[in-house]
């Protein structure tokens, strides 16, 4: 990942903002969720609804035009992390290959989070859905599964963002490791 990353106050704010959000999926998120919620990311009928398939989604009645600071926060860190690993000068192209995996791992591990957290706070209401099991937040929470195995394969040696334990037992996440060469 080169200079770019490594010692810069980017990276450092970085860290906190990230470590901020795992304090924030950890605690107060599932405060936000609602049944039914003018933001997209605290609105259960809207979060468990596939948007590709029509035929599973549930139609909120309501816009979600609002925009939470805290989830906002959440996705646009690994989309700026995106944008500052393609700036950076990598040794090899399988180098620059694996901050890309690596990243988008990270996205769908937070966005796998994100899921488990709202289905299990459905399934406590036990608000009913048509179709659950195959609705968007399955899909990806299912791809995550087989992830880590992956993950781990490829040595996760350049960024790793570790929020791929929606359980919070093994305690391995808030480490943005960057490998300065
Ligand atoms: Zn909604
Ligand atoms: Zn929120």
């Amino acid at each position: 990942m080169g200079e770019l990353i490594c010692n810069s106050t980017w990276e450092t704010k970085m860290v906190e903002s990230l470590k901020t959000s795992k304090f924030y999926l950890k605690g107060d998120y599932k405060v936000h969720i609602k049944e039914s919620s003018d933001i997209a990311e605290h609105c259960i009928v809207y979060s468990m609804s596939d948007g590709k398939d029509t035929d599973y989604r549930k139609k909120c009645g309501h816009r979600h035009g609002i925009v939470c600071e805290s989830c906002h926060v959440l996705s646009s860190n690994p989309t700026d992390i995106q944008t500052k690993a393609t700036t950076a000068n990598f040794a090899t192209t399988d180098d620059r290959d694996e901050v890309a995996y690596m990243i988008n791992y990270s996205k769908l591990a937070i966005e796998s989070w994100q899921c488990h957290i709202i289905r299990s706070i459905a399934n406590r209401r036990q608000i009913g859905m048509v179709n659950v099991d195959n609705a968007g937040c399955y899909h990806s929470a299912h791809t995550i599964l087989s992830c880590p195995a992956i993950a781990k394969s490829v040595g996760m040696k350049i960024v790793r963002i570790d929020f791929s334990d929606p359980q919070g037992g093994k305690g391995a996440a808030d480490r943005l490791a960057a490998t300065c060469k």
